[in-house]
């Protein structure tokens, strides 16, 4: 979603995708859950990567089931990650 006056009513496609890898550790606000919704309907690249994102999830706890709470990624995986998601992002901002 382009960079509107909507994202300062509702909020940035950045915060989404926060709240979007938040809400699969734990529950949401009442106000972040209302604004992810919200924010949902309005923007179909969110959408689209919050299905990316729940497959993902859902691909490394069947994967990783007996001990998914020690897996973690190199981090050096992190950062290639975290690179390319904030470039991805920033097109969105
Ligand atoms: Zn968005």
């Amino acid at each position: 979603m382009k960079k509107t006056l909507l994202h300062l009513v509702v909020l940035s496609c950045k915060r989404a995708s926060f709240l979007i890898e938040k809400q699969q550790g734990k529950p949401l606000s009442f106000f972040d859950n209302a604004q992810l919704k919200l924010h949902l309907k309005l923007c179909s690249e969110c959408v689209h990567f919050q299905k990316q994102s729940l497959l993902i999830t859902s691909m490394l706890k069947s994967n990783h089931k007996s001990n998914l709470t020690e897996f973690k990624l190199p981090d050096e995986v992190k950062n290639r990650l975290k690179k390319a998601l904030d470039e991805k992002i920033t097109i969105f901002l």
